[in-house]
Parts: structure tokens; C-alpha cells; sequence
């Protein structure tokens, strides 16, 4: 037998080894081995078994690891399909499937020292009142880990040696399951009585779901009359009860025999999404369920999880981005949650895109895929409006409370009157006001964190920039500094203009970032508790856990930040929310530059009125008329998407196209821009057997200068990128760069700078 396998290096190509007897049982597509390569030996992935016998002596096998193959036969499927379509080597795509907790050869179960009670025969011997109280926990829980006993008692390792002492329990290693969330009590939940709206949403989700046919992958791939998979959108206006309806689907997926994953922006991961999740299967055996997986987790945690749900007993899957890959097994259900977010996007190989692999694996693997979103991307809506998708509307709050009345201040007017850009408009200022009287909580946002976006020389025009980007240096106050958004790079802020032969001593600051807004509400409100969140403020991860304790305590009238806090909270006490800048996104060189604006706008607003009191937005901007703001200050998604739709289609963008990027980069620009004019030459090729190609540049990237490198850019549109990614792959293995110019392809790209 000869086993093809991947290498973890990225050398292009599989390689074939023979398989030793003493293997041939532990062999299996997917499974992780060790092989030699040259002198080396080197790990990789089992992609296929061949029987065919050998053209030449192969080398054998070393070692296979582990008892299972990591990767099944649809997931490896999966990774092709990606390869192809992203234009991207199949090593790196197996890379990013399988963890790297995972994929370590020497990745492990942990053994840890664990408390167990010893069954009670005749009275207790004398304790202490401290000794007691443990021997009851211990008892109760009938053992548990050592650190996880003294997290929960606060006792002492002597303490616990102390009952051993006496003959009470033993201490002795054991492998234990790290349970990022085993120190955690989940208070249960039950299902919610639907509204009619989410119970014909569930009714479409669940008519859909088909029953796991034992064995689940073979038969999946053998029966003719497997579920298909189908794709819901589920439009809910924000606090439409999307999650109830999340949560009873995944009950029905289960009921039938089937896993789920269930994935939401890295951001939205807070322990209160999580909880949400969790409470519904905190009752006993319930417990091990659900299974988390984000970036935050040890490798020791994502080991633990990852297995857990390889083994079957996790049976849904939360996680962020990379958790559409989790090895469940037979796959019901895949939600993708808040689907719009540019998140599910991996801005590096292989560059895809969760919402779309999750929406391919379920039609795979014959699993239904619910895309839920308060502003749905304008892909996922328009295949819903084409019938691809099948489109379930929640038009209205599920606890009865009316959507935010929005008001849309134009700043434009604010500086005729006040003779210069207010950061607050008399309005806002207003609203404050009253909220602080009435004890309510108040929500700022502006996108732009730091002091003032650039700093600027009134006499000479000076504008401090990076030395290394194509952007302005953005002022922080507190440590005057300023500071590159792109690169980091930091430089103390000068007192007075620095150009040639100026030195005038009274330079500006133009534009404002959150350190302005929260300086100038301590001046407006000097009794308000006010808080800041960027990520600035938030290095470390306990602080955005502690502010937000801090908010939904109510210890905090007013908390300023960037986007953050636009997302997933749910704070019942925040009656107002309001936008500084709402434009800041809007003019950016961008396509989906309105559709983003309309997105945060929405999402914002939908932190207020939440509880018993009805919620105000006030948005304040110098284009009070654009559609973008119009339509989110009246709720009205449908509206924005009629006439951001039409937009797109005079200019052939997505959804109506699909777009290829292609970015050269290096550090010597003549080099760069003519090894775009080559590789453009090449593109032309393309468009035999694609006729409606539309290829556009090469042009300089609109960030042209980041970290030092130049980048020049080349876009491809089609209606087949099916098509176009195999002939693209094909046509840039060969083409060689010269040397410090380096290429990357984005298929779908998220971000156009
Ligand atoms: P979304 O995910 O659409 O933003 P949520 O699931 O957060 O909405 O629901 C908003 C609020 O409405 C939550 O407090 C939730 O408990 C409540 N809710 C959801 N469904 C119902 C229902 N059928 N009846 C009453 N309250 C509901
Ligand atoms: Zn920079």
C-alpha cells in the first residue's frame, strides 16, 4: 500500500511512501504521520491510500500518529476545494484546519493531581471547621482536580494533604480534561415560547434538517437521497430573538443524531454569548456538549476541545472563524452568526471566507446553514432575493420593545453656528444631560481611537506622517505621542513644527479619535463616571471584562468607544447611544464603503433602549442625507439594499461579480510597478474562455506604502470565479518574481487598502 501524503512544508506538491506491515492497520485518510525526507523527518497529512504497487522503492513511513486520523474524508475534501478556490497550497490550508495543539507530534492529554473522596466507612475523624468544609465539596463533586478544589475554596495544598493525611482521600495523577469553562456555573436555561415570526423560522430551519444515517459519513456519501443542505438567511432586526431560534434549532439538529457548529465574530465571543450557549446544556450530562474554540484558549484548552469533539462527545461547537472546521461528525447545522462581519475573512493564507466554507461544507455534507444578521452582507442577501438562499425575516423585537428612534444631526450647521467642529452637537449634548439626571447609561462611539487624527502645521501645512506608511501619524494625548494605526510606529509629538525652516510653535490637531471625546465630556459632565474602551485603554483582556462589570453594574454613566462596543452587548439600563462621526467610514476608496457605514450604524444604534425605557440615537454628520444614514435611521435594510444593489451592478461589483486581488509588494517601487505591468500582461491571457474577465490596474494601492513596502494591485471580476481560481492558479505557479517582490492573491477579498 502506498500512502500520498502532505507535507506541513510548503513545497507544492504530495509525496508517496510505502506503508510497513506493522502500520498497514493504523493507516487512514486524514491521519497525521511522521516521514522521512531526505535526511529529515519531517510531519504531514495522509491524503490518500493508493494499492496500486510502487513505479520506484518508496520510503517507508515512520510513525503514525495518534489513534485516529485527524481529518475526515469530507473535511480533506474541504481543504481542496479551498486550495483551489482561494489559490492557495494545500499545506497551508491543512495547516489552518487542524490546530497547531493538534498537529504537534508530541500533543497530549495532561495529567494533573486529582482529589478523590474514599467511600465513608464508620464516623468522620476530627476536622477542623476549614478541613470539613472541603471534605464536603470533595465528597459532594465524588473528586475533582487539585486546582480546581483550591480555586473554588481558596484553601491551601497543605490543607488538602491534611485529609490525605487522615486517610480521607487520595491524591494521585490523573488525566483530566481542561474545561476552559469547568470553574464556571452556567445558570440553566429553557427554551422561550416563539413569537409567530421566529416559530415559522425555526419550522423552515427544522423541515429542513435530515435525520444522521448510520454509518454517517459512507452512507452520506453513498445515498442518493441525502438532504442536499440548504441555506437560510435569517434577517432579524436587532433583539429580534435570532438566538432563541438559534438555540432550538441546534436542540432538533441534536434530536436527530447530528453535531452543529455555531460560529460568531471573534469579538462577540464574551463570556455573556458564551453563557447564552452554555446555559441551555449546563444540566449534568449536558455539561461537555458544548465545546468552545477561539483565540484565547491554551494550546492545552484547544487540545482538550478539539478532542472532545473529534471523539463525539462535544456535539456543538462555538467558536470564531477558523471553528467551521471542527471535526464534527455527522454535521447537522452550521450558524453564522452576525454574518456580515468582515472577521470571517482570514486576511492571510489561505485568505477565505467562514460564511462561504460554511456554506459549501453544509452543502457537503448535507447539513442546513443558518447566515443570521441584522444587515445582512449584500451577497448573502442578494442569493436570498435570487432564490439560492431561502430568506426568513424577524421584522420586530422579540420582547415587544420598540426599535431606538434615531436622530440625524447635520454638522454642517453645527459649524456655521458654532464657528468650528463641535465634538458635541447641542442635541447630543442635550441628551446627555438628561440621561445623567435620570441615572440612564449612554453609549459614544467613534471609530477612531487616539487624540486627533493628524497633526498638522497651521502656517506651513505640515502633516506629521509615518515614515514607513502612506497615512498620517494619529496624536495620543495622555503619553504624547504619536502614533502609526498601521505599523505602530511611535514618536514623541512635537511641540512645534518640525519642517524645514518653520518651527512654528502652535501646531494643531486636526480631526478627533475617542481621547478627544472623553477630555471633552469630562469638561461638559465633570460629575458623570465615564469610562473609555479601545484598544488602547484595553491591553489586556481582564480590563474589557472589568469595564463591562463595571457598565451593566451601573457604576459607569458613559462609556466612550470605538467599535468595540458595537457589537453583541446588551446592556438593559443604556438609553442612549450616539455616533460622533458618522461619516468617518463612509468616503473611504472602498466599494463597500456605504454598505459598512449602514452596518455599524445599525449595530450601534441597537445598543439602545434594550430594557424598559425606549432607546434615542443621535447621529451626527457632515452627509446627514447620504442613503446609508437615511435608511439606517429608519430601519429600513430593504431600502439601502435597492439602492446600494443598483450601484453595483452599473459598476460590476459584488455580489453581482466576483472579485480576485492580486498585491504585489516590495520595497523597491520601480521594481514592484513593473512587475505588475508584467504579471497584467499575463493576466490578458486569462480572458480566453472568460469573456466578461474585467481586469482593472495595475495601479498603486490606495494604502500605497505600508510598513516600508510598496503595493501595487491588480483586480480581476467575474461571474465564475469557480472557473477563473484553477486557471489563475495555473498561470501564477509558473511566474516567477524577482527577488523582494513578493505576491499574494486574495480571492473575495474583504479589504480593498
Ligand atoms: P438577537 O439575537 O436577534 O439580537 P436576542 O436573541 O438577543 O436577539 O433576543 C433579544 C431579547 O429578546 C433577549 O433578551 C431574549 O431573551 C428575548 N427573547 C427572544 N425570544 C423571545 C420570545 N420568544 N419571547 C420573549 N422574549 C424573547
Ligand atoms: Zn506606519
Amino acid at each position: 500500500m502506498i500512502a500520498r501524503v502532505t507535507l506541513d512544508l510548503a513545497l507544492g506538491r504530495d509525496f508517496d511512501y510505502a506503508v510497513p506491515p506493522e502500520l498497514a492497520g493504523r493507516v487512514s485518510v486524514g491521519a497525521r504521520v511522521k516521514v522521512p525526507l531526505g535526511s529529515r523527518q519531517v510531519l504531514g497529512c495522509i491524503t490518500a491510500l493508493l494499492d496500486s504497487p510502487p513505479a520506484r522503492p518508496l520510503k517507508p513511513l515512520i510513525k503514525v500518529l495518534g489513534t485516529r486520523s485527524l481529518l475526515t474524508p469530507p473535511l480533506l475534501a474541504l481543504a481542496r476545494w479551498m486550495a483551489e478556490y482561494y489559490v492557495c497550497p494545500l499545506e497551508v490550508v491543512l495547516k489552518t484546519m487542524l490546530p497547531e495543539a493538534v498537529r504537534r507530534e508530541q500533543a497530549g492529554w495532561r495529567a494533573r493531581l486529582f482529589v478523590q473522596p474514599h467511600p465513608a466507612s464508620g464516623p468522620l475523624p476530627r476536622l477542623t471547621r476549614r478541613q470539613l468544609e472541603l471534605w464536603q465539596l470533595i465528597e459532594e463533586r465524588g473528586g475533582l482536580p487539585l486546582q480546581e478544589l483550591l480555586r473554588l475554596t481558596g484553601a491551601t495544598a497543605e490543607t488538602v494533604r491534611r485529609l490525605e493525611d487522615k486517610g480521607l482521600i487520595t491524591l494521585a495523577p490523573r488525566i483530566a480534561e481542561r474545561d476552559p469553562y469547568g470553574a464556571e456555573d452556567f445558570l440553566p436555561t429553557e427554551p422561550l415560547p416563539l413569537n409567530t415570526a421566529q416559530s415559522r423560522a425555526l419550522e423552515a430551519i427544522v423541515a429542513a434538517l435530515t435525520p444522521a444515517t448510520p454509518p454517517p459519513a459512507a452512507a452520506a456519501a453513498a445515498d442518493p437521497l441525502r438532504g442536499e443542505g440548504r441555506t437560510f438567511l435569517l434577517h432579524g432586526v436587532t433583539g429580534s430573538g435570532k438566538t432563541e431560534v438559534y438555540l432550538q434549532a441546534l436542540e432538533a439538529c441534536l434530536a436527530r443524531g447530528r453535531g452543529a457548529i455555531v460560529l460568531v465574530p471573534e469579538i462577540a465571543l464574551t463570556p455573556q454569548t458564551i453563557e447564552r450557549f452554555k446555559a441551555r446544556y449546563s444540566h449534568g450530562p449536558r455539561r461537555t456538549l458544548v465545546a468552545v474554540l477561539h483565540s484565547h484558549l491554551s494550546a492545552g484548552e484547544r487540545h482538550d476541545e478539539w478532542h472532545k469533539i473529534r471523539d463525539g462527545r462535544a456535539r456543538i461547537v462555538i467558536g470564531a472563524r477558523s471553528a467551521v472546521f471542527a471535526p464534527v461528525e455527522p454535521l447537522g447545522l452550521v450558524i453564522v452568526d452576525e454574518e456580515h462581519e468582515q472577521t470571517y475573512k482570514q486576511e492571510e493564507a489561505p485568505r477565505y471566507q467562514a460564511r462561504d466554507v460554511a456554506v459549501w461544507r453544509g452543502h457537503q455534507e448535507g447539513a442546513v446553514v443558518v447566515l443570521g444578521s441584522a444587515t445582512p452582507s449584500l451577497e448573502s442577501y442578494h442569493h436570498a432575493r435570487r432564490g439560492k438562499y431561502t430568506l426568513l425575516e424577524l421584522p420586530e423585537r422579540a420582547d415587544g420593545r420598540t426599535l431606538p428612534m434615531v436622530r440625524v444631526v447635520d454638522l454642517r450647521q453645527e459649524v456655521r453656528e458654532a464657528g468650528g467642529v463641535p465634538v458635541f452637537s447641542r442635541r447630543l449634548r442635550e441628551a446627555l444631560a438628561a440621561r445623567l439626571e435620570r441615572r440612564e447609561q449612554t453609549i459614544l462611539f467613534l471609530n477612531r481611537r487616539g487624540y486627533a487624527s493628524a497633526l498638522q502645521c497651521p502656517r506651513c501645512g505640515y502633516v506629521a506622517g509615518c515614515p514607513r506608511c502612506s497615512v498620517a501619524l494619529t496624536y495620543h494625548r495622555p503619553e504624547q505621542q504619536v502614533r502609526c494605526h498601521f505599523c505602530g510606529h511611535t514618536e514623541t509629538a512635537p511641540a512645534r513644527c518640525p519642517a524645514a525652516g518653520c518651527g512654528h510653535p502652535d501646531i494643531r490637531y486636526a480631526g478627533l479619535g475617542t481621547q478627544r471625546v472623553e477630555e471633552t465630556l469630562r469638561r461638559l459632565f465633570p460629575r458623570a463616571r465615564i469610562e473609555r474602551m479601545d484598544s488602547d485603554r484595553l491591553v489586556r483582556k481582564e480590563d474589557y471584562r472589568r469595564i463591562l462589570g463595571e457598565f451593566r453594574a451601573g457604576q459607569i454613566d458613559v462609556l466612550v468607544g470605538t467599535q468595540m462596543i458595537a457589537k453583541g452587548l446588551h446592556f438593559p439600563n443604556v438609553t442612549l447611544v450616539g455616533i460622533i462621526y458618522a461619516d468617518l467610514s463612509l468616503h473611504l476608496p472602498d466599494f463597500r464603503a456605504a454598505e459598512r457605514t449602514f452596518q455599524l450604524l445599525t449595530q450601534v444604534a441597537g445598543r439602545a433602549g434594550r430594557g424598559d425605557v425606549a432607546g434615542e440615537v443621535v447621529v451626527q454628520a457632515f452627509t446627514p442625507f447620504h442613503p446609508a444614514i437615511q435608511c439606517a435611521k429608519r430601519h429600513d435594510y430593504a431600502a439601502f439594499y435597492e439602492q446600494e444593489i443598483e450601484f453595483r451592478r452599473q459598476l460590476n461589483y459584488p455580489p453581482l461579480t466576483r472579485v480576485a486581488l492580486l498585491t504585489l509588494r516590495g520595497r523597491n517601487e520601480d521594481k514592484v510597478r513593473l512587475t505588475a505591468e508584467h504579471l497584467g500582461r499575463q493576466l490578458d491571457t486569462l480572458t480566453t474562455g472568460l469573456p466578461e474577465l474585467i481586469r482593472c490596474g495595475p495601479a498603486p494601492a490606495p494604502l500605497t506604502r505600508i510598513e516600508t513596502f510598496y503595493r501595487y494591485q491588480l483586480m480581476l471580476r467575474t461571474r465564475h470565479m469557480a472557473r477563473l481560481s484553477p486557471r489563475l492558479g495555473a498561470l501564477l505557479d509558473p511566474f516567477l518574481l524577482p527577488e523582494g517582490v513578493t505576491l499574494t492573491v486574495d480571492v473575495d477579498p474583504a479589504n480593498l487598502l
